[in-house]
Formats: structure tokens, sequence, C-alpha cells
């Protein structure tokens, strides 16, 4: 769906950023102008734009071919020719404050007086770029993330002149574009994710620089007892230490010894073959598990909690945009806010004041809304309240669910950065979300997934802290499914693996697209299925398939599912939608009552003798033969009509 005003985009600079934010734009649908300085640059851009698509036009990963995306992108050497027609400008030349204002004044003078004029700076002030034009609130910041291709996450940012309708065309734009935009309504030096991903960096650095620490053990401790996708040393490798050095000097902030150190010597990180770890001689990055027990990672949390809790504080963003900012900009399993709410907001504010009061320290000086929620007992989950009302279970993070008026409960996972595995969370909002429903109100639910895949399996950064009970756990989440008393479809597409196959599993139907992958590739990790999986796949496809699945740890694709009888169907791509529909409307219009007797007579009489079940079957039978359903039934044959049925 591309933005009705929004037709052409051009974008200014062709390298690392503008390259890949032109690419993304014509993979929207965009007709866009990439203009650089001189034309070799263009070419280089353009270049690598045309690299990227064949890849991912190999890759199946397109729906069109690369050249038609590629047809939708001209290039230019001469503003005017770039911007003259153009509904969108988004900036993405070097981070150079005065270059911006000159480009800003020409655009002014050159691009329509209604076009939208955006910058992907990420540190420079929105509104003293957009002071350059007598339009300023015409812009805008356009965030995005390196390399725009891959990463998901917008930060559309507000500068102190930017007009409302601006900042949402250029949300509503981003999200057009298959990317997720979140608002950052102030104009704070570092936005939303830097402001809370740099302390992650920073503090392990003070830490390091005052021998309080070995990089290992830092490393090491975040990533294996915390779950974060990388270390503090090694994401500083491999960003660059030499950035975060200069945002700090530039802004006249305080900047750890240890930076200092790296960047005079040279040791910037991957990019100089060595940082905090030697990537060129060495063994590149190699903390190991069991390095980090003694290290306090309630501190580096407790830092990053403290800069969530200014934002919210100064309504530059919810906590739920910033958790969505750093599960997808900052590559966080969970967001900080959401960490918080489990760890305790007192003991977060404890372990601030008390570093404090200890060394006077501003980064420490625990953050007003912080002392507030402490000061008010939301404290946390735990307490009912903390950055999130936990009241009525609190806001779901991972699921989107709609009920429409057919009475269709949509259930998309919404975990499209770590494929929509499962963590405990996720699980836990299946769980609620089936046992808060008002099942008199439902027909049937539909699972799926977003971003193309179903669920690729269980988190795995949470494997090595869980407790062996939470991990068991899993299987109540899929019983509840399972015995859900209404008819239930998993709608799957791409990965099906692991806890996510085991769901599927408990549902009642599954149609997959031909290209779905199905597998319990848990043998591989050194365990074996946990969510029922083994023994409802035994009961589904008998022993010796399941044990090929289970030993051999392999993906089957959808054909062979569907021969097996794993799946119901596997459709082509371009039929995915109206067969399920059809599964759909046969169980919206079937009738209630019966669907759910024959649902538990099914179920049940598997785990029952033949005798037994036999007579699970009479029972529901007979209760089903005084129904005013079954009288509708009748009837509306008789008279040869379709029977609407009221569940009674
Ligand atoms: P880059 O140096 O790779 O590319 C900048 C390009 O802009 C160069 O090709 C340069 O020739 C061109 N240029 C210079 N003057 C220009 C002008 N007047 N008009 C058009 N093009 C001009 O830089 P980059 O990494 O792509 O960064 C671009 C912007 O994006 C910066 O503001 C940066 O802070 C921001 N940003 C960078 C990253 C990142 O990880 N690299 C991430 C987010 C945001």
């Amino acid at each position: 769906m591309v933005v009705d005003t929004i037709e052409r985009v051009a974008v200014l600079g062709a390298g690392s950023m503008g390259h890949g934010i032109a690419e993304v734009a014509a993979l929207g649908g965009y007709d866009v102008t990439l203009r650089d300085v001189e034309a070799d640059l263009v070419r280089d851009g353009y270049e690598s734009i045309e690299w990227s698509l064949e890849k991912l036009e190999e890759k199946g990963q397109i729906d069109e071919s690369a050249r038609s995306v590629l047809d939708r992108i001209d290039t230019a050497t001469e503003l005017e020719a770039a911007v003259h027609d153009a509904d969108l400008v988004v900036e993405a030349a070097p981070e150079k404050m005065a270059l911006k204002r000159e480009i800003f004044a020409d655009l002014d003078e050159l691009a329509p007086a209604d076009a939208i004029l955006a910058t992907n700076t990420s540190s420079l002030s929105i509104t003293e770029i957009s002071e350059a034009t007598d339009r300023p609130g015409r812009v805008v910041g356009t965030h995005f993330f390196n390399p725009p291709v891959k990463m998901d996450l917008v930060e559309v940012v507000y500068g102190d002149h930017t007009a409302d309708g601006t900042a949402e065309t250029a949300a509503a734009w981003a999200e057009s574009i298959d990317k997720t935009p979140i608002f950052v309504r102030k104009d704070v030096n570092g936005f939303v994710v830097n402001n809370v991903l740099v302390p992650f960096m920073a503090e392990a650095a003070w830490m390091l620089s005052a021998d309080e620490t070995e990089v290992r053990e830092a490393d090491a401790a975040m990533v294996f007892r915390r779950g974060y996708p990388m270390g503090p040393f090694e994401l500083a490798d491999f960003t660059g230490i030499d950035i975060g050095y200069h945002a700090r000097k530039e802004a006249g902030r305080p900047i750890p010894p240890v930076w200092k150190e790296k960047v005079e010597s040279g040791h910037l990180g991957k990019k100089s073959g060595r940082g905090y770890y030697d990537h060129e001689d060495g063994e590149g990055v190699d903390y190991e598990h069991g390095q980090g027990e003694g290290f306090d990672t309630l501190r580096i949390e407790a830092r990053m909690v403290n800069e969530a809790a200014k934002l919210v504080g100064a309504g530059v963003a919810p906590p739920e945009e910033i958790d969505v900012g750093m599960r997808l900009g900052g590559g966080f399993a969970e967001g900080v806010c959401r960490m918080a709410d489990k760890r305790g907001l007192d003991a977060i504010h404890e372990k601030l004041a008390s570093l404090y009061e200890e060394t006077g320290e501003a980064r420490y000086e625990p953050a007003d809304y912080l002392r507030e929620r402490v000061e008010a007992g939301h404290t946390g989950e735990a307490a009912g309240e903390g950055f999130y009302d936990y009241s009525h279970g609190g806001p779901y993070h991972y699921l989107a669910h709609e009920l429409d008026d057919d009475g269709v409960l949509r259930v998309t996972f919404e975990r499209e950065e770590r494929l929509n595995a499962f963590n405990d969370d996720m699980l836990a909002e299946v769980d609620r979300l089936l046992g808060e429903v008002d099942t008199e109100e439902v027909s049937c639910v539909v699972f799926e997934g977003s971003g193309g895949t179903f669920s690729a399996g269980a988190d795995l950064t949470a494997f090595p802290t869980a407790e062996p009970r939470d991990m068991m756990d899993v299987d109540d989440v899929f019983r509840t499914v399972y015995e859900f008393e209404r008819p239930t479809l998993a709608k799957i597409d791409g990965y099906c693996l692991g806890a996510g196959f085991e769901l599927a599993l408990a549902c009642d139907m599954r149609v997959a697209t031909e290209d779905a992958a199905f597998g319990t590739p848990e043998i591989d990790l050194g365990v074996i299925p946990g969510g029922g999986a083994t023994q409802r796949l035994v009961r589904l496809v008998g022993e010796v398939r399941t044990k090929e699945l289970v030993f051999r740890g392999n993906h089957v694709d959808a054909e062979t599912a569907a021969d097996w009888g794993v799946i119901n169907r596997a459709v082509p791509a371009g039929e995915f939608d109206d067969v399920v529909d059809d599964y759909v409307e046969d169980l919206v219009s079937g009738p209630p009552v019966a669907l759910k007797v024959a649902k538990k007579v099914i179920n049940d009489g598997q785990d029952a003798s033949l005798e037994t079940a036999l007579n699970l079957e009479s029972q529901g039978f007979g209760l089903l033969v005084s129904t005013d359903d079954m009288l509708e039934g009748v009837t509306a044959f008789r008279d040869d009509r379709e029977p609407e049925f009221e569940g009674e």
C-alpha cells in the first residue's frame, strides 16, 4: 500500500545509507531518484542496489524481478533534477550540520512547496536543520538503521516545528515500504534507540576503565545470563568504538577513558582489525559460557532503564515504542521497559541511587520518572504496574489479535525480528489471549506469523538462562490451544519449526504455502521437542515418520508434510489467502455446538479405548439431536437452502 500523497521519492547521498533507503523505497513501489555529487558515486550506489536486489531475487525474497524494481530508480547528480517533482526527499549525506543546512536551504528552493523534507541524521538536531528552510513544519527525521534492507525500524523524529501531519505521513510512508516506524516526539540527541543502547556499551566501558570488569566477563554475562544478542564490548567492536567516542566528544559529554585509549591507538573495532578483541591476528570474539558469573548485569541494565525512563518522563516516547525500538533497532530479545518491569523498578532505582551516592556521577542520577514510579509503588509486573499496567494482564508485546464481525479471531505472531520465535512472554500471551476471549463470541481462531514466516521455533537466547521447570510449562500453552473450544487453524507460510511446529500441531487444521518448511530441529540442540510434539506427531503420522522427524531434525517441505498428513493442504502462495478463507468460511457458517462437540469427541477419543471413544461419540450425538441448530440444519436441507445456525 503506497501513501496517496507520495509518488516520487528523492534520496540524497548514495553512500551506505542512501543507496539502501533508495532500494527499500523502490521495493515498496515508489519511483525513486538517487542523487550524489559525482557521477561515479551515484553509479556505485546504483550498482550496490543492483547487487542487493539480485541477491533478494535469487533467494526468492521479492515478488517481482530485480529488473522491474531497478526500473523504478533513476539517478542524478544535479539537485534540481533529483527533487523538482519529488513528494518526499530523504537526505542521507554526511553527518555535518553545515552541509545538511546548506542542502535543506537548496531543497527549500528546488523541491515542490508541499514536499516533505526528511533527514536520515543519527545525531544532529532536526530543529536546527529545519530552520534552514522556510517550511520547518514539513521537515522531519526519518532515521533508518544500517542496513536499511534488513533493519525494520525507522525512527520518525519531530523537530520543534514539525507538523503532526508531516510526521504522520512520514510514518505511513515508512509502513508502506514494510518498515516499522516509532515516533520520537521531541528532538533529543540520540533519539530513542541510541539513547538507550549507548549506555549498554558505555557503562561496560566505564567499568573496564576502572578495572571493575574484564571484556570477556562482561560480554559472557550479558549474552549468556541476560540473553542479549551481543556483549557490550562485542557490540562496540562491531559498530566502531570511534562512533560513540566522537558523538560524545561533540556533545561535550564525559568519555570512558578506555574509548579514548582505543581511538588514539587506532583500535576502533572490527573495521580496523582490532578493538576490544583481536579480529585479525587473534581469535576474534572469544568469550565463553561461564566467564560472566560474577558480573553485575543490573548495573548495565539500570543505566539503560534510566535513559528509557527519562524518555518516557519527557514525553519523547511511551514504553511500548521504546521497546519496539530496542527490539528492532537494538536486536534485543525483549524491550528495556518490559525487562525493567520484570527485574523490578525498585531494584533498578536502588542500584542507580547507590551508585550516584558513591560516585556523584550524573549518569547514575535516577530519572524523576523512575523515582516517582517507585515512590508510587509501581515497581513492575509483580506490583501490578511499572512502565506498563498489568492490572488486566498487561499489553500484548508479541501478538496482534483481532476479532472480526464473523467471530474469526485472527492471531498474528509479531516478533518478525526473530522469525516469530517464541519466548516465554509470547507463549504466555497466547495462553492469556485464549483464556481471555469470550468463546461464545468466537467462531474460529486463525494463527499466522508476520513477515512471511509462521514461527522458527523457541527463542534460543532464553535456553542458557531458563530454569528446567519454566521450559516444561510450554506444554500447558499448547494444551490450551489444543483444548480451545472452537476450531483452530494454523495458516503457515515460511518456517514452521520447533515450538512453532508444536503450536501448529496443537491446532485443529493446518494450511500452508508450498514453500513452507516443517521440522523439529530440537535434537540438534541436545534436547527433544518439548511442546507435546513427540506425542501429537506420533498420533498424527505414526511412529516411523515421527522418529524420522525427531531423530534427524531435518526440515520437510510442505508437499511432503501434506503427503504424510502433517498438514491439511499445501497450496501455491497466490492461492493461499483464498484457500484459508474457504476453510474459515466453513467454520464460521458451521453449527457452533456441533463443531465444539465434534472437536471434544475427536480429541478425547484418541486417548481412550475404542469402546469408550464410541461412547463419547454417541453421548455427543445424543446431546446434539435436541438442539435448535440440528432442527435448522435438517430444515434447511429439506428446503434446499443454506442453514443459519444460532449456536443453540
Ligand atoms: P556515507 O559517507 O556512506 O554516504 C554519504 C554520501 O553522501 C556520500 O556518497 C557523499 O558523496 C554524499 N554527499 C555528500 N554531499 C552530498 C550532497 N550535497 N548531496 C547528496 N549527496 C551528498 O554516509 P552514510 O553512512 O550513508 O550516512 C549518511 C547519513 O545517514 C548520515 O547523516 C549518518 O549519520 C546517517 N546514518 C548513518 C548510519 C550508518 O550506520 N552508516 C545509520 C543511520 C544513519
